[in-house]
Formats: C-alpha cells, sequence, structure tokens
C-alpha cells in the first residue's frame, strides 16, 4: 500500500500538517519514534508573541503576525472538533525596563515598532505597576503589546494530535525513522524496526532531529538549543500579562501557575535540567516579582528548539525531488507557527502548490554551516 503522505515526526508542526492533509482527503501516516511524542512542543511556553520576539519589521515578522491573526479562530475549530479542551489567552504582554540598558533596548523597540504601525503603549513605572500589581517596584518603563497572547501548548499539541486522527491520519508511534530514498514514483521511508513504507510524498516534521534522517537530498543545518522552564506554583492567580524583561519572561497559567523561562543552551542533546539552569530561571522570576521567593517550584524540565543559521524555518519542498517537503527548523516560534504550517505545508503536500512565498524559507539557501555561526547566540524571549 503506497501512502499519499507521510508525516516524520508528530509534534505540533507534523500534526498542523497532518490534520490539513487529511482535511484535503489525502492518505495520511504519522511517524514519531516516541510511545508519547513529547519534545519541543510539550516543552514550550505557548507565548504568541511576536512583538516581544522581533527585533526588526520584514517577511517574517508578517508571517509571524498573520500567525498570530489566525490563532483564535484555528483554536475554536479544534475545540469544536475535539475533545480537548484548550487554554487561550489574549491578556498581552508586558515588557518591562529594569534598568537602563533594558530602557535603551524598549526605546529602540518602540520606534520600530510604533513606525511600523504595530499597537504598543508606552507606560511608565507606575502605570505598569497599576495594571500588573504584583511585578517589582523596580521597574523604570514597560511597553505593553495587547496583541501578544498566549496558548496552553500541551493542550494545542494534544488537539492537534486528535484532530489530524479525526481526519483519518494514521499515527505509528514508537516508529523511528531512519532514512528516506527517493524513487522513481513513490519515497520509501526506512523505519527502525527494519520495516518500511512507500509514500507519494514525505514531509519532514522532525524537529531538532531533521538532519538526522539518512538519504536527504543535502544536509539539513537544523540544531538543537535547550530550553529549560520553570512552573511555579501560588494559591491564587498573580499576573494577568504575560511579563518579560529582556532576560526572561514569566507565563501566568490557569489557577496560580506561572511558568518561567526560558535558558538558550547550545549544548547538543544533552538532556535534563541543571542546576545553573535554575539558579537563571529563579533570578529571572525574582527580579521580575521578588514576592514570589517562597513559592514553591511545581516542575522544572527541558526541551530543544530546532535551530537553524538564520533563525528562519525551512519550509517547502526539495528543489530535487520535489516529493520531499521540509516544515522544521520552527526556532522559538514553532507553537505560534504550527496552524500556518499545517495550513501551508498541508496544502503543498496535497496540491504541490501554494500561494504562499516560501522563497525566505527554501530548503536551499544555506551555505556549509560555519561553527561560529552555529554557536552564536541570537536575541529573542522563548
Ligand atoms: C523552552 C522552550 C520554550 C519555547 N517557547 C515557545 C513559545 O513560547 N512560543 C512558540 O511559538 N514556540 C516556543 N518554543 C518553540 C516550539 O516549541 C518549537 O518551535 C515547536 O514545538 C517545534 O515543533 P516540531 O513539531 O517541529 O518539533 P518537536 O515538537 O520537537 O517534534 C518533533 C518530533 O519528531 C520526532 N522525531 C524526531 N526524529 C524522528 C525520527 N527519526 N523518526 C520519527 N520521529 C522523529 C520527535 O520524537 C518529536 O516528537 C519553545 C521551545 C522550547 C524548547
Amino acid at each position: 500500500m503506497t501512502y499519499d503522505i507521510a508525516v516524520i515526526g508528530a509534534g505540533v508542526i507534523g500534526c498542523a500538517v497532518a490534520r490539513k492533509a487529511g482535511r484535503e482527503g489525502a492518505r495520511v501516516v504519522v511517524l514519531d519514534r516516541d510511545e508519547q511524542p513529547r519534545s519541543a512542543s510539550w516543552a514550550a511556553a505557548g507565548m504568541l508573541a511576536p512583538h516581544a520576539e522581533s527585533d526588526s519589521s520584514g517577511e517574517f515578522l508578517s508571517l509571524l503576525l498573520r500567525a498570530r491573526a489566525g490563532f483564535p479562530t484555528f483554536v475554536e475549530s479544534l475545540a469544536a472538533e475535539t475533545s480537548v479542551p484548550i487554554a487561550y489567552r489574549a491578556d498581552g504582554l508586558l515588557l518591562l525596563a529594569l534598568n537602563e540598558a533594558d530602557e535603551a533596548d524598549l526605546d529602540e523597540r518602540f520606534a520600530w515598532q510604533a513606525a511600523a504601525g504595530l499597537e504598543v503603549v508606552r507606560l511608565t513605572g507606575s502605570e505598569a505597576r497599576t495594571i500588573e500589581p504584583a511585578i517589582t517596584r523596580e521597574v523604570h518603563s514597560a511597553l505593553l503589546f495587547p496583541g501578544d497572547h498566549q496558548v496552553e501548548n500541551r493542550q494545542l499539541h494534544a488537539a492537534l494530535r486528535q484532530s489530524a486522527a479525526l481526519a483519518g491520519g494514521e499515527f505509528r508511534l514508537g516508529e523511528a525513522v531512519t532514512g528516506i530514498q527517493a524513487g522513481s514514483e513513490v519515497l520509501r521511508v526506512e523505519m527502525g524496526s527494519g520495516s518500511h513504507l512507500a509514500a507519494k510524498v514525505v514531509v519532514l516534521a522532525a524537529g531538532s532531529w531533521s538532519g538526522e534522517i539518512a538519504g536527504l537530498p543535502r544536509p539539513l543545518p537544523v540544531t538543537p538549543v535547550h530550553g529549560q522552564l520553570l512552573a511555579i506554583d501560588s494559591a491564587e492567580p498573580f499576573l494577568r500579562h504575560i511579563i518579560a524583561t529582556p532576560r526572561g519572561y514569566l507565563v501566568p497559567r490557569s489557577g496560580g501557575r506561572a511558568i518561567v523561562g526560558a535558558t538558550s543552551e547550545r549544548v547538543g542533546f544533552r538532556e535534563g535540567t541543571t542546576l545553573a539552569g535554575l539558579r537563571q530561571l529563579a533570578s529571572i522570576a525574582l527580579e521580575i516579582s521578588p514576592s514570589l521567593e517562597g513559592r514553591p517550584v511545581a516542575a522544572h524540565w527541558g526541551g530543544f528548539r530546532p535551530g537553524t543559521p538564520d533563525d528562519l524555518p525551512i519550509l517547502g519542498a526539495d528543489p530535487d525531488v520535489p516529493s520531499l517537503i521540509y516544515a522544521t527548523g520552527h526556532y522559538r516560534n514553532g507553537i505560534l507557527l504550527a496552524p500556518i504550517t499545517g495550513e501551508i505545508i498541508g496544502g503543498l503536500a496535497v496540491g504541490g502548490q501554494t500561494d504562499a512565498d516560501l522563497f525566505p524559507y527554501r530548503p536551499d539557501r544555506f551555505r556549509e554551516p560555519d561553527s561560529a555561526e552555529l554557536s552564536e547566540e541570537s536575541g529573542g524571549l522563548t
């Protein structure tokens, strides 16, 4: 039996692509080496925050803004289809300046975002404390991004998976893909179990591990960027907005829980959490809200952001093997970009074309990555 589409990876990206393709009538199989795919899609903080994440306007910011604009409707349609409740919050994000360097950062951000016509509000320190009384008295000033929202990413992932299955997607979990071989009509997908399957189109959505599949027509410079997060609990909700500084963030979740993030570590596939990570996260949380000192740490975990040399995702068909399509490298914005990636890449996989301009994300844009580039840290919060 030949599948229309085989999707490698059941994170948010693979599930979103499978959902779209299944709904378009394609016969889809989704392969993931984990029985319970958790990876980056499970680990993330769930911010939908183009304003806080971007350092300049341009094509990528437009994509992030489009993704964000479509999110509420997308969540509504998932909620209607599946039994998974999805917490989506549209309370906005407050970026604090706590010292002069932060103020300079905020000035610059305000200037380019206001010039680009984005919705951003400048607040004094006392105005910021009026809308969020739990933040530090040390706040000099703040920017409010009313449009930056958040979603409970684990719920989103579960709903996407259920929706993809309802659309006919077959999930083969615990099945690691080891290689791909392009034939004249179909692609052969080889698995660690020794078995293989045939598909007319393969979508590679294996997150940080995407470059490790044998037989790819070109090197795929996707590298893991480890991020650690903490959850802290409180008896009552103490924040309404996401609160960020240039060093990290607190994301309020339901009840009195808040997620503190994040470290950004280029340590290969070293898993797990560290004391250094715990110290960094504690300092981010206490800098934002010193009154959190006595709060219990409910959880501490990590995950791998799929990074690329230019921090942009890799989207579109391989120029030499057009039936191999990439949907990977979403780095810090994969939760935000999951629905729009599903729409574009799912559509491309079924119909062979898309109206979306994928030129900035084309898979053949990389030179051989040089090691200095790969070790350089880039800005952003998530
Ligand atoms: C700490 C942290 C905070 C983040 N915060 C945010 C945020 O606030 N907002 C936001 O938008 N994004 C955020 N991100 C980024 C976001 O989580 C990722 O960009 C997104 O989850 C990537 O999804 P994915 O499906 O491509 O990858 P993953 O979720 O990593 O899924 C890839 C899947 O592929 C499977 N796989 C790998 N190799 C194989 C193989 N050989 N065969 C079969 N299966 C395979 C894996 O098991 C995995 O299930 C954050 C990430 C981290 C780590």
